[in-house]
């Protein structure tokens, strides 16, 4: 079992983010040692009080709680699968991006080796480690992350435990990076539509965040229409009818101004599918039949 004084954190995985996890626990006071593969890159750290482990076993029995965060899973266990051993009765809290598939094999892999795993995802960038709107999720057994807790908020004011499943980081993790690119992508469309007009992106910006607002109340009314899974779809805004209309003129001015139409194009052929299932009266929200299941 492990040993050490509980305010002790270990980061393996010194890169971009590492590097900045590492930091916010020794700004925090914790002791913190760090591993990583090309050892130069702990040098700033180390300097700021950080202890350098030789090898990830030194890095591993340094502390109760050990942070992983490298490039991928595989990177992951080319670390820990030589020191498993020295896991035991520790909590590895896993930072590392990767699938819901991975991170319930790796549970098994921990239950099986006698560890605690918790499967994390970070949602913000190194920069804003540490700020109080910064979100770091943990999926995995409560005890563990109750255990520790304390010092992984230190990461982030937004830090959450999700609940024991292990696949909920993940699978948080890529719905919220989707609904980023989403948006992200219909604003840049949405410039390069104005542009056309001599509009420049900053005057578009104070409307688009305006209008993210409204679509909040939208998705509001939507995810009590999804959840209470009648069908029904009620269209209390507005009917498909009216958003496929709506989305015509948005394809039409896409083509007629010579910029890029293939979002819109797509979302056409995204309504197109769902009216075609008999939802033209219903609400928006009926388009989730077509995001729940592939097309047959
Ligand atoms: P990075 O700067 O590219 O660093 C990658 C780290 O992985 C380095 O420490 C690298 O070691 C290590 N590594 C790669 N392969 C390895 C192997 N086979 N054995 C041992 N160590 C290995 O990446 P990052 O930006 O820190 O991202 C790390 C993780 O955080 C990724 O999963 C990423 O998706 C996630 N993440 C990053 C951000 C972000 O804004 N950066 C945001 C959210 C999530 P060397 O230094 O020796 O190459």
């Amino acid at each position: 079992m492990a040993d050490k004084d509980p305010s002790s954190v270990t980061v393996i995985g010194l890169g971009l983010m590492g590097q900045a996890l590492a930091a916010e626990f020794l700004k925090g006071g914790h002791r913190t040692t760090v591993w990583n593969r090309s050892a130069d890159k702990a040098a700033d750290l180390v300097s700021r009080g950080a202890v350098l482990a030789k090898t990830p076993a030194d890095a591993v029995t340094a502390a109760d709680l050990v942070v992983v965060c490298v490039s991928d899973n595989d990177a992951l266990h080319a670390v820990l699968d030589p020191v498993t051993d020295l896991l035991r009765g520790r909590v590895v809290a896993n930072l590392t991006s990767g699938s819901s598939d991975q991170a319930r094999a790796n549970a098994t892999w921990a239950e099986e080796l006698g560890f605690g795993y918790l499967a994390g995802a970070i949602m913000t960038v190194p920069a804003m480690v540490g700020a109080p709107d910064s979100v770091f999720f943990y999926a995995g057994p409560q005890e563990a992350y109750e255990k520790h807790s304390a010092v992984l908020r230190l990461l982030g004011g937004g830090t959450t435990h999700l609940g024991e499943d292990h696949a909920l980081a993940p699978l948080y993790d890529v719905s919220l990076l989707g609904m980023m690119w989403g948006t992200l992508n219909s604003f840049l469309q949405g410039a390069a539509l104005l542009s056309t007009a001599g509009v420049k992106a900053a005057e578009f910006l104070p409307w688009a965040t305006k209008w993210v607002d409204a679509v909040k109340v939208f998705a509001t009314d939507y995810a009590g229409q999804i959840d209470a899974g009648d069908g029904e779809y009620p269209a209390r805004d507005a009917t498909m009818e009216v958003h496929f209309g709506a989305l015509k003129h948005l394809l039409h001015e896409s083509e007629a101004q010579g910029v890029n139409a293939e979002l819109p194009h797509f979302v056409h052929g995204l309504m197109e599918r769902t009216i075609a299932r008999g939802f033209e009266q219903n609400s928006y929200a009926a388009m989730t039949e077509l995001f729940r299941t592939p097309e047959k």
